[in-house]
């Protein structure tokens, strides 16, 4: 019944005002109404719009030449696309190796039910940043099980602590070629961090004596290890670049207090995919 009616109405409005209409039957059917105005009126002025710069977060740390660095700045950094990359130094058994199918499809680590990397490096890399006022660049931190395969045939990679969240390489651009004032200013975030300034097992940095691979003598502490790899020394998939750069692994974890290995089960089950 009610939509009878609707159709009604609908159609006494055409008919009422239909193209057919006479121009003073359209007049008719216009309503004007005049626009009242005090003798006074004035239009509010319009200031000119000046270009603003965004208001920082309390929380938030950037100037134009870094970010804060994050968790995120450390995921895998495998690409499907990279060409495979062929091992023929044995003849007998000569290897290929393709790589993984980026982070996009697996995640970080998963460190203390969190998917994470070790958190002192995140807050040793912004110390960095925030002192230097340069980017630091990170060229390695997680590596999956495959993009590690990949990325450093090396034997001493199959072991590397960059599967579990526990090393990154980096280079502070602008002062690539000044990577022992970096490490200095590791030395320094030891030294002026309250939570580790009065524990000389963390503001001591000894030397590491033993053989590595580069011709620097490694530094650690309770905590981490630090290897400053010269231009020449250990150039990997991720480390393709022309410059110095550091190395820092974790070897000590103070949530758990315990120390930090690698094991095949964690580097391989211990991330989402
Ligand atoms: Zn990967």
């Amino acid at each position: 019944m009610n939509c009878q009616r609707f159709f009604i109405f609908l159609s006494f409005i055409f008919i009422a005002c239909s193209s057919n209409d006479t121009e003073d039957q359209k007049k008719q059917c216009h309503k004007i109404e005049t626009i009242t105005r005090m003798d006074k009126d004035e239009f509010y002025p319009f200031e000119t719009p000046q270009k603003k710069t965004l208001d920082l977060y309390p929380f938030e740390e950037r100037s134009l030449d870094y970010y804060k660095i994050t968790k995120e700045f450390f995921r895998c950094k495998g690409q499907p696309l990279n060409p495979e990359r062929v091992d023929s130094s044995n003849k007998d058994n000569i290897k290929v190796y393709l790589d993984c199918e980026s982070s996009a499809k697996h995640g970080l680590p998963l460190i203390n039910g969190g998917e994470n990397v070790y958190p002192i490096l995140v807050d040793i890399l912004n110390y960095i940043q925030r002192q230097t006022k340069k980017r630091v660049v990170i060229t390695c931190g997680h590596r999956c099980p495959k993009h590690n395969s990949y990325a450093d045939i090396s034997n001493s990679a199959k072991n590397s602590k960059h599967m579990i969240g526990a090393e990154v390489d980096f280079y502070v651009q602008g002062l690539e070629n000044s990577p022992q004032k970096i490490i200095d200013l590791i030395f320094d975030y030891y030294k002026t961090e309250p939570k580790y300034r009065i524990d000389n097992t963390y503001t001591s940095f000894l030397s590491y004596k033993n053989p590595t691979d580069v011709s620097t003598p490694p530094w650690y502490n309770k905590e981490i290890f630090i290897k400053l790899n010269e231009s020449t020394e250990n150039r990997d998939f991720n480390n393709r670049h022309p410059y110095p750069y550091i190395t820092i692994q974790v070897i000590f974890d103070r949530a758990t207090k315990q120390k930090v290995t690698y094991s095949w089960e964690k580097a391989h089950r211990g991330y989402l995919q």
